[in-house]
């Protein structure tokens, strides 16, 4: 399953969107932990919000985790792709906010419980070459989906990136299939996101 990333290698460096994403040849979600009390937090802390304590260590969440809720974006920001899903997954018992990526955004493809695991999705590059990565969780153990239209932007992976293009930043060009990032890449259905002439924000650009 977990084929590679090798489109991207090569271009120039990435930088993770969030800092606690940790990119790589296995991207994680890093989170700090107190040492005192357990508590989790996504962000740098100077003490535990919820003891006091100052002394923090870092913990890789597993990269399987379960939907416990979900929304089903419809309106956002002009140039952000909808509609997409918004979902709460739980990671070794940790909640991490993220969307939903490689499936269609409708309440008969999405179900609390489901299982999902991380992806890395480009969200754009520089002038200098330099991309900057986000994440987010594609199902597991599904059946490769038809494409559908919507999101030439994050156009990650092979599988018809199914219109949920988190943050949507339209990086035109990335929907040819083969520069998918971490996707599962074996369900060889060709190009995601560039088929309609109209998906949202991106310039269908043929790749040879
Ligand atoms: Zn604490």
């Amino acid at each position: 399953m977990g084929s590679t990333s090798s489109g991207m290698v090569a271009m120039g460096s990435q930088v993770p969107l969030v800092s606690y994403l940790v990119l790589g040849e296995s991207p994680q979600l890093v989170v700090s932990e107190c040492s005192a009390c357990g508590a989790r937090f996504f962000d740098r802390r100077v003490a535990c919000a919820a003891c006091g304590a100052r002394s923090f260590g870092s913990v890789p969440l597993p990269t399987e985790g379960e939907v416990r809720t979900f929304t089903i974006v419809s309106m956002a920001a002009p140039g952000i792709p909808v509609p997409f899903v918004a979902a709460v997954v739980v990671c070794g018992g940790t909640s991490v906010r993220a969307n939903l990526v490689h499936v269609p955004a409708d309440p008969e493809h999405v179900r609390t419980g489901m299982r999902v695991r991380l992806v890395t999705v480009p969200v754009g590059v520089d002038a200098a070459g330099t991309e900057a990565v986000g994440f987010g969780f594609e199902p597991v153990g599904t059946e490769p989906l038809p494409a559908r239209p919507g999101s030439g932007g994050a156009g990650s992976g092979g599988r018809g990136s199914g219109g949920a293009g988190s943050g949507g930043a339209g990086s035109g060009g990335r929907g040819s299939g083969g520069a998918g990032s971490g996707g599962t890449g074996s369900g060889g259905t060709g190009s995601g996101g560039a088929e309609d002439p109209e998906a949202v924000g991106a310039t269908p650009v043929e790749v040879a």
